[in-house]
């Protein structure tokens, strides 16, 4: 069992929250309707504050203002070169307040403090840095056509740009997306998860400081099935990024079909394989298939939960990976020896003990975990199964939480069929140090990631996004630049012209 850390983290200066309300055109301001919800601490189940509860009113009037700057305002008609500079000067503003994002994200999301000042937020800057140095160099290419005609392409942004993210990575989902498309001259509404509105606030306010002309970036904190859908649906918004479940992704391809048919981008969820071969350092891999599963406490969508071992060292690697898994440390996201958060909420942690409680039911062996920890908030033991089969649900499903099933397979070809055996597609991990095992796995895997000998080896430079029930579009690397443009083809005759 993975143990609670017993540090005193009672001295961590909590951050005071300062923003709250809704952010249009360039202003802090209060729901239409008045309401306000709750955001809670997964660490208690307390409540830290109530936020702006934005509704179709409120999507309608930051539609509005991200309308009127793109159609009207100066961000899409500046030079690349200048919206760089603006979104350089951003990034140092996230530079400045690291410390504080990173506290926001962990009392909002059970998000470790560490990690998010050692990675969330410098990655953060690093996105905004990234795609600022690609702002001045969006370019459309000359074609020479039939004789007496020739075309040259324009790119141009794709307008106003909805962008509604999940509660797992609540700062860099937030920049993955706003970064590429601030680059390409867009405008946007984004629409926070309910469970962690704290840091995109926060971010708001930064924009405004930074330079950002009021409109360009609003955001409207709120539910899903209000906000969500009123963005999703709305005539005036010309494209949705979305992240987030599967289920959701349909709803908002739905929304966008029955409205103005607006462009949708979808990175939804995954049960991705890990292959490990008889080849493999034992030790090596069985670190690497444990952090794929904890890491982030199992919420994130390309976490490692179906892990299959080849035969030859099956029995050593179960007895590594339980050794790794019982001294892994579960505890208070602050305190500097906790290795692994609290879930992010009451529902998504009742979900996944309802998946362990439905494991142990169908039939699987629990090696670790199997329960809760603590005596507060949302903790969960590195959860581990063995004898686990295809056709059951812990195998099947998205738990998004630390469970990990674990599998034995014979051949390569067992191995291969079995890991494209899931209507997700979104990533994959292969270990083993046979260059060719590798290379053949690699281009049999149907999925937008594979990682050989490495896993969540993310960069801002490599894209990643879904096949199948993933969902389409890539975040992240010049990929997602062109989600955020159009190509527009001017054609000109040339007449007597001898070439
Ligand atoms: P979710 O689908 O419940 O919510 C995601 C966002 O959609 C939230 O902002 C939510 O308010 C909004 N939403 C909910 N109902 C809506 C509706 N009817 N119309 C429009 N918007 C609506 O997902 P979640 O629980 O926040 O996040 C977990 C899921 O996200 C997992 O399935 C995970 O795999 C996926 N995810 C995918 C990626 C990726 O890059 N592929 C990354 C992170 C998370």
């Amino acid at each position: 069992m993975g143990s609670i850390g017993n540090s005193d983290v009672s001295s961590f200066k909590l951050p005071k929250i300062k923003f709250t309300k809704l952010f249009i055109n360039g202003e802090f301001v209060d729901a239409v309707s008045g309401n306000t919800f709750e955001t809670i601490d997964p660490r208690t189940g307390e409540v830290i504050t109530r936020v702006a509860e934005g509704g179709k009113e409120d999507i309608d009037l930051a539609v509005k203002a991200a309308r009127d700057a793109f159609d009207k305002g100066a961000w899409p008609r500046m030079s690349g070169f200048e919206r760089g500079r603006i979104m350089m000067k951003y990034a140092d503003l996230i530079d400045e307040n690291i410390e504080e994002l990173a506290a926001l994200d962990a009392i909002d999301a059970g998000k470790l403090f560490s990690w998010g000042k050692a990675l969330d937020i410098p990655q953060c800057s690093q996105l905004l840095r990234y795609y600022a140095g690609a702002a001045d160099k969006i370019h459309g290419e000359t074609l020479k056509m039939s004789r007496d005609l020739q075309a040259y392409t324009l790119r141009e942004p794709i307008g106003v740009v909805g962008h509604i993210i999940p509660w797992n990575f609540p700062s860099m989902m937030f920049f993955m997306k706003v970064s590429p498309s601030l680059a390409a001259g867009c405008t946007m509404i984004v629409k926070p998860a309910e469970q962690t509105p704290l840091s995109a606030l926060f971010y708001a306010h930064l924009a405004k400081q930074a330079g950002i002309p009021d409109g360009v970036i609003n955001v409207v904190t709120g539910f899903g099935p209000k906000a969500g859908a009123a963005l999703s649906s709305h005539m005036d918004v010309d494209k949705i990024s979305f992240t987030g479940s599967t289920d959701v992704g349909r709803l908002v391809m739905q929304a966008a079909a029955q409205s103005n048919l607006k462009v949708v981008s979808l990175e939804l969820g995954g049960k991705s394989p890990v292959i490990i071969f008889d080849d493999a350092d034992v030790d090596m891999a069985a670190d690497l298939a444990l952090l794929g599963i904890v890491y982030n406490k199992g919420e994130i969508c390309v976490a490692g939960s179906r892990v299959y071992v080849q035969e030859g060292i099956y029995d050593k690697f179960v007895q590594k990976v339980a050794e790794k898994a019982k001294a892994w440390v579960v505890g208070d996201p602050f305190d500097p020896l906790s290795q692994q958060g609290p879930q992010v909420d009451k529902n998504q942690f009742e979900k996944i003990l309802s998946y362990i409680e439905h494991g142990k039911r169908e039939g699987a062996t629990l090696l670790t975990g199997g329960k809760a920890c603590g005596e507060k908030g949302y903790y969960i033991e590195p959860t581990i199964f063995t004898d686990a089969k295809e056709d059951m649900l812990i195998v099947k499903d998205e738990i998004f939480g630390p469970v990990m099933s674990l599998m034995k397979f014979k051949t390569i070809g067992e191995a291969i069929e079995k890991a494209n055996s899931s209507k997700y597609g979104l990533a994959a991990g292969i270990v083993t140090n046979n260059l060719n095992t590798a290379n053949t796995v690699s281009r049999s895997i149907r999925a937008g990631v594979i990682w050989v000998n490495c896993y969540f080896a993310f960069d801002r430079d490599c894209p990643y996004g879904g096949y199948k029930m993933s969902g389409f579009g890539r975040d992240m690397g010049l990929h997602a630049l062109e989600k955020y443009l159009h190509t527009k083809a001017v054609v000109t005759p040339i007449y007597n012209s001898p070439w």
